[in-house]
């Protein structure tokens, strides 16, 4: 009962840890044998620390510790390959030599030769694995099949000895199951979310950022030291290119337009839609003069190109711009609103053109 009972802490302490394990990795891409050395060793470390306190926590039955061990050695070589697997294989050793008295250190060295065939032989494994359930459970039958002649040479009785290996047994491949089931559970999860938030943050239509994003993003540069600069951006006379094509032409229009829009952004600039047919781009770091020639070239680019829709191969549409520095404004809503006045204004004296918002614009209006 007491060897039960002590398979469930086990059991329990592994999947605690490798909850806890998961998360540095939430959010980046599944790790393999070519993902960068830093991360593997990392997987291999924390793997490796998992399988101390599984020891820490082992059955003693003789001279033989018991526990389970193999599954985090599964887990950093079915992710990380041989590297992630050395590293926890050495942190094992050292803690097995660490927990063992003197005058039984021939279990410990018994014990780190069974750890390193195994990761030997799983490594090798692991070349022709796949990330399947039965792969991962072939591994943890390896780990097993290497340590119950281990297990019968530090203990000593027989029927010890089928009594121990029978839940030793039993529980590591119920371990790897569930395991297995858990790390694949926690990696839907976690990739369900990063889905979903992109989809909170995305324009459904232009695949740009949508006013969610923008808004966030506007907050932020509002608060940063540098200057920024934002351009709002407004098709002329899109009412007419829905009235006279239909809705969908418009919104080939939009998706096209969106496509021309980010190919001009820098690299740290962001391109959204902010609502209808307006887009704005916020442009961190950027002068008031240098956002002109930028709405200036977006201006002249749509101008000259096509806007081909199903009906109409050579359909044209112009956009006007209002740029707004941050110079000028405190907060980046009040950016905004000089974002949108310089639009208006390049509305009113013709379209196709781009304004900036100056101080001159208060004066007028006083
Ligand atoms: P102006 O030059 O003054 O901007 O004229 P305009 O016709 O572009 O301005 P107005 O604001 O009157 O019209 C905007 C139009 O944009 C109205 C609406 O039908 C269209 N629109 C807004 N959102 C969408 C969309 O998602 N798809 C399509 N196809 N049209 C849209
Ligand atoms: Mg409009
Ligand atoms: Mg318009």
């Amino acid at each position: 009962m007491s060897i039960m009972n002590n398979f469930i802490i086990n059991f329990c302490l592994l999947f605690t840890t490798i909850t806890l394990l998961f998360l540095p990795f939430r959010n980046r891409p599944r790790v393999t044998p070519n993902t960068n050395l830093n991360i593997r060793l990392a997987l291999g470390g924390i793997a490796g620390l998992i399988a101390v306190l599984l020891m820490f926590n082992s059955i003693q039955i003789d001279v033989a510790r018991v526990d389970l061990r193999i599954v985090p050695v599964v887990i950093a070589t079915m992710f990380g390959g041989w590297l992630s697997a050395l590293v926890t294989g050495l942190i094992i050793i050292v803690t097995r030599f660490a927990l063992t008295p003197v005058e039984q250190i021939d279990a410990a060295i018994l014990s780190s030769i069974v750890i390193g065939l195994f990761i030997m032989t799983i490594s090798i494994v692991r070349r022709y694995a796949r990330m399947t359930l039965w792969h991962f459970e072939l591994m943890v039958g390896i780990g097993i099949v290497y340590s119950l002649p281990a297990i019968y040479l530090l203990t000593n009785s027989w029927s010890t000895f089928i009594e121990i290996s029978l839940a030793y047994i039993f529980f590591n491949l119920i371990a790897g199951l569930v395991t297995y089931h858990l790390l694949a559970e926690l990696r839907r999860h976690f990739e369900n979310i990063q889905y979903q938030q992109k989809l909170a943050m995305t324009d459904a239509l232009t695949g740009l950022a949508n006013r969610r994003r923008l808004d966030d993003s506007l907050s932020l540069v509002g608060s940063a030291e540098e200057g920024y600069s934002l351009i709002l951006i407004d098709i002329d006379f899109f009412k007419h290119v829905n009235d006279t094509y239909g809705h969908d032409a418009g919104d080939d229009v939009l998706r096209q337009l969106g496509t021309t829009l980010a190919s001009l952004a820098r690299p740290d600039d962001l391109v959204g839609r902010y609502g209808g047919e307006e887009f704005l781009i916020i442009l961190p770091n950027t002068s008031a003069l240098d956002a002109k020639k930028i709405a200036e070239l977006a201006r002249m680019t749509v101008a000259r190109n096509l806007f081909p829709t199903t009906l109409v191969p050579d359909l044209q549409i112009t956009i006007s711009l209002g740029i707004a520095h941050s110079s000028s404004s405190h907060t980046s809503l009040e950016a905004l609103q000089q974002a949108d006045k310089a639009l208006y204004r390049s509305k009113d004296t013709g379209r196709n053109r781009s304004t900036l918002y100056t101080k001159q614009f208060e004066l007028e209006q006083a």
